[in-house]
């Protein structure tokens, strides 16, 4: 049925488990969220463009609920995370795609207090990552930010100065895991 649509068009009827994937009950409690989730869906038919012209990069912290708090719904803002909120070179490939082809015309850089990437040194992070029992990551560069605020003006001086982005209009932010609230630093 999804023969003759291009690739990246095609649904889910063409998948294929592995039958070990059957007996693996790692992700069971959330595939059946899914399930509930798929039988009320209401997102069939969102563009992929960004309906607000907003990129959101922030931290993987499970303490930030991106969307929630900027009044966002889902289809108006692509949000990209990773480890400390890091202008790192994948997201700047990201932007480029955001800026482009997404609908995306400004972007905010949100770091957060409370931060483990803003909490001490490269050094350390390498430590508990090996006192958890971890292998040796000191070929791994974490980008640890030892001046938060600093480190956020200068990411957004990254994207502001990288002639692949030059129509994104960039703000940096700070957001406290503890009220909820959002300060522009630059
Ligand atoms: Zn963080």
């Amino acid at each position: 049925m999804s023969r003759g649509l291009p690739r990246y068009a095609r649904g889910l009827e063409a998948v294929a488990y592995d039958a070990r994937v059957a007996a693996d009950e790692t992700f069971d409690d959330v595939l059946a969220a899914n399930e509930s989730y798929a039988h009320g869906f209401r997102l069939a038919g969102l563009e992929p463009k960004a309906a607000k012209g907003l990129a959101v990069l922030t931290c993987m912290d499970s303490r930030i609920e991106p969307l929630a708090m900027l009044g966002l719904e889902p289809g108006d803002a692509k949000i990209l995370r990773n480890a400390g909120a890091r202008v790192t070179d994948d997201v700047l490939r990201t932007l480029v795609l955001a800026s482009y082809l997404l609908g995306v015309d400004r972007a905010m850089i949100v770091a957060h207090t409370k931060c483990r990437m803003a909490a001490g040194e490269e050094e350390d992070v390498h430590a508990a990552v090996a006192g958890a029992g971890g292998p040796d990551t000191r070929s791994l560069a974490f980008l640890v930010a030892a001046d938060q605020e600093a480190t956020v003006r200068e990411d957004v001086q990254r994207v502001r100065s990288w002639p692949y982005l030059t129509r994104l209009r960039v703000g940096g932010f700070l957001y406290d895991v503890d009220t909820g609230r959002l300060a522009r630093l630059c």
